[in-house]
């Protein structure tokens, strides 16, 4: 079974005009169109069972809308849905408890999307809130292609939240990127074996060494596979994950069983 823990969809509507704007902003290519059906036929030619789709709220208005239909569509024909939460959002806990209830996994937060720092005391009581209900946060790290200036969630900031909070979100917080994007060797430094996981979305063809020393050094036991599709193939992904020679109990923990173990939280039967 293959989990890939790192995706995004658009809306139909607003599909072929939103990638075209990201992928000339962050001078990427797109590996398909940016709809949920383009995403299904990625994951049947690529041998996908479940993909995580990440929605990141850019707006507080956005929010609502974004939960419910992660509510209606989680767990239904291998998707799987974090919910939305924006930093400026003033009914964070009533949020959260829609989250929660509604049997989604956990939430996404993309500070660079968001207008905060990481370690900004609004993302910190987000932080706390969703750990305390039991949900996890998946969010981005590292440079966004989009900002590369100004990187939102670095490792110290990391490293500042994970001690501030005490252990609250020990084991809860996900970070993309394998915890930096185009931070590697500061990741490597700074945040592996720390009480985290990472996500494999991007970085594993864009420095596939440091991403390999990354994923030994930190312990194949938390890291998640993913792709972040349409920005990535997943299934060169699948054969890059395989081609660094981990043994098949590694490959199966990265693959799926970690997954599976977070979303064991979330209400998807066939899981
Ligand atoms: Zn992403």
């Amino acid at each position: 079974m293959i989990i890939d823990f790192h995706t995004h969809t658009f809306p139909d509507k607003i599909a072929a005009r939103t990638i075209e704007l990201l992928a000339e902003k962050g001078n990427v290519k797109p590996f398909r169109e940016g709809t949920l059906s383009s995403l299904k036929e990625s994951m049947k030619r690529s041998g996908v069972d479940y993909s995580v789709i990440l929605p990141v709220a850019t707006a507080v208005r956005q929010v609502e809308s974004i939960n419910r239909l992660a509510a209606e569509l989680n767990g239904k024909d291998g998707i799987i849905y974090a919910g939305a939460i924006h930093p400026e959002c003033e009914n964070i806990d009533e949020i959260l408890d829609f989250i929660k209830n509604a049997g989604l996994f956990g939430i996404k937060l993309h500070p660079d999307y968001q207008g905060v720092y990481f370690n900004d005391e609004r993302v910190l009581k987000i932080l706390e809130g969703a750990a305390k209900r039991g949900l996890y946060i998946v969010t981005h790290a590292g440079i966004d292609v989009a900002y590369p200036d100004d990187v939102h969630c670095t490792p110290d900031m990391v490293l500042e939240v994970l001690d501030k909070l005490g252990g609250v979100i020990d084991d809860k917080l996900i970070l993309a990127h394998l915890g930096g994007c185009d931070m590697g060797e500061e990741v490597l430094k700074k945040l592996v074996g720390k009480p985290v996981y990472m996500d494999t979305a991007v970085v594993l063809d864009r420095y596939p060494e440091t991403a390999e020393k990354i994923i030994r050094a930190h312990g194949t036991d938390k890291i998640l596979f993913a792709t972040d599709s349409p920005w990535a193939d997943q299934k060169n992904f699948i054969d890059l994950l395989c081609g660094f020679g981990f043994s098949e109990e590694d490959l199966r923990l990265m693959y799926c069983e970690n997954g599976k173990k977070i979303l064991k939280s979330a209400k998807i039967n066939t899981l």
